[in-house]
């Protein structure tokens, strides 16, 4: 059976480049109807955060990007020992005592040799004797996994034939000196243990993939199908990476973006195929091939998001919106009015607070110099309350047969007294939500 995986680290809030990986393996497992598990990679008990767990779960949700179960590494750390004591056993596990400082050294050397900056494997040589004393100067060392010295292969599922030589990655570190298990251990135990058959993540992971199989074989683990997806880049191609904070999910929500679009442009950027706005999941699962995805950087460009979110919101039926328009304190008896009026002229949700009060207190009126005894004529002709739709062109004919103004000279000045500005839904469906006609006139 399909199953993949989203395995954040809970030290921060994901964010548009989080977004990819999440939706690409939800995507999978729901097209195969498969299992879609949200883990936690939070072995490190310093860095991560239970806020930033509750974080991820509410972004997760408000996309709509439902998980069938959650499994947290800090709960399996002992899966991790027992991985780690069959590495110890198989010989491809091995302590190794060098400072930060030695290490960076070494590579410096390698580098002034011409040579790739590869952990040497001065450890492996080290007696007994040594390490003991080592362990006793230092601490604990570091556990390092042997790679075997060959050219590992797979079939990428973006990448396609991807190859990577083992000699020129140096042994990972799987387990620091103070026992924390790192990433690639608990991962590669979770994936092999939790049947997963699907791994998609970021380019970044590429060598981290390379090792990662190794060490599932020589867990006796089957490898899943692995596919790495592009970085994304800003609109210039410029690095995105500083930006990130800034591309949270939660402040494309606080700015208004609808998860339909987001989704939408999510699924599609960097693919062979347009960017189409989707209005449901199912179309969207639908929609989804990874194949088609390239190894290109991907440009994103948030401003992309509004026009998007604007085109959801324009066909929004009021049920949906019902609850939002209430909470900013529409009468439930014009909700559905103010709905119909504003819809084509925002851009996102957030604006309609703006509108109601607009609706509620009556604009500031913008009134040209030229037109200040026209309006001011026209204001005596308003019929008296409560307006409906017919009552803008009752309002009009007789302003026009008084002043002998038409067109737009006659419509625009009245807008503009009324509602402060040079366009906007039509007249005759403002007029009957302006509930301070008067005060303002
Ligand atoms: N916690 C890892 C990360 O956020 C997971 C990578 C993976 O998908 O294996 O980078």
């Amino acid at each position: 059976m399909t199953t993949t995986r989203f395995a954040p680290s809970p030290t921060g809030y994901i964010h548009v480049g989080n977004l990819r990986t999440a939706l690409m393996n939800f995507l999978i497992a729901r097209k195969a109807g498969g299992t879609f598990i949200l883990r936690i990679d939070d072995t490190d008990p310093e860095r991560s955060k239970e806020e930033y767990v509750d974080a991820i779960k509410q972004d997760l949700d408000w996309l709509g990007l439902h998980w069938d179960r959650v499994e947290r590494q800090s709960e399996r750390l002992d899966r991790y020992a027992e991985a780690a004591e069959k590495l110890r056993g198989m010989g491809r596990f091995y302590e190794a005592f060098e400072t930060p400082t030695e290490l960076d050294l070494k590579r410096k050397k390698q580098l002034n040799m011409g040579k790739p900056p590869v952990y040497d494997r001065a450890a492996l040589s080290l007696s007994e004797e040594e390490k003991a004393r080592l362990r006793e100067e230092r601490g604990n060392g570091v556990w390092r996994f042997k790679l075997d010295h060959e050219r590992i292969e797979w079939q990428d599922g973006i990448l396609g034939e991807t190859s990577i030589d083992a000699a020129s990655v140096s042994d990972p570190v799987l387990i620091r000196g103070d026992g924390l298990v790192l990433y690639t251990l608990a991962s590669v135990v979770d994936d092999t243990e939790m049947g997963v058959t699907h791994v998609v993540r970021g380019s970044d992971h590429v060598t981290n993939t390379a090792t990662q199989i190794q060490i599932i074989e020589a867990l006796g683990g089957t490898v899943p199908q692995f596919a790495h997806h592009s970085l994304l880049t800003g609109p210039q191609g410029e690095s995105l990476s500083k930006r990130l904070g800034t591309l949270s999910l939660r402040d494309l929500r606080a700015q208004g973006v609808e998860p339909m679009a987001l989704l939408s442009l999510m699924a599609r950027l960097g693919s062979a195929d347009p960017v189409e706005l989707r209005t449901s999941m199912d179309e969207l699962i639908e929609g989804f091939d990874i194949t088609r995805f390239g190894a290109a950087p991907t440009k994103f460009d948030m401003t992309d998001l509004f026009p998007m979110t604007a085109r959801l919101l324009h066909e929004r039926a009021y049920e949906e919106v019902q609850d939002e328009i209430a909470a900013i304190g529409v009468p439930a008896d014009l909700g559905e009015r103010f709905w119909t009026v504003t819809r084509d002229n925002i851009t996102t949700l957030n604006d309609l607070p703006a509108w109601w009060a607009m609706f509620r207190d009556g604009a500031e009126p913008v009134i040209d110099d030229e037109d200040r005894d026209f309006v001011a004529q026209a204001m005596e002709l308003l019929p008296e309350g409560p307006y409906d739709d017919t009552t803008w062109g009752e309002w009009t004919n007789r302003v026009k047969d008084a002043t002998g103004r038409k067109g737009k000279g006659l419509f625009m000045p009245l807008r503009k007294a009324l509602t402060g500005q040079s366009h906007g839904p039509d007249m005759s469906q403002v007029l009957p939500l302006l509930q301070n006609i008067r005060a303002k006139g």
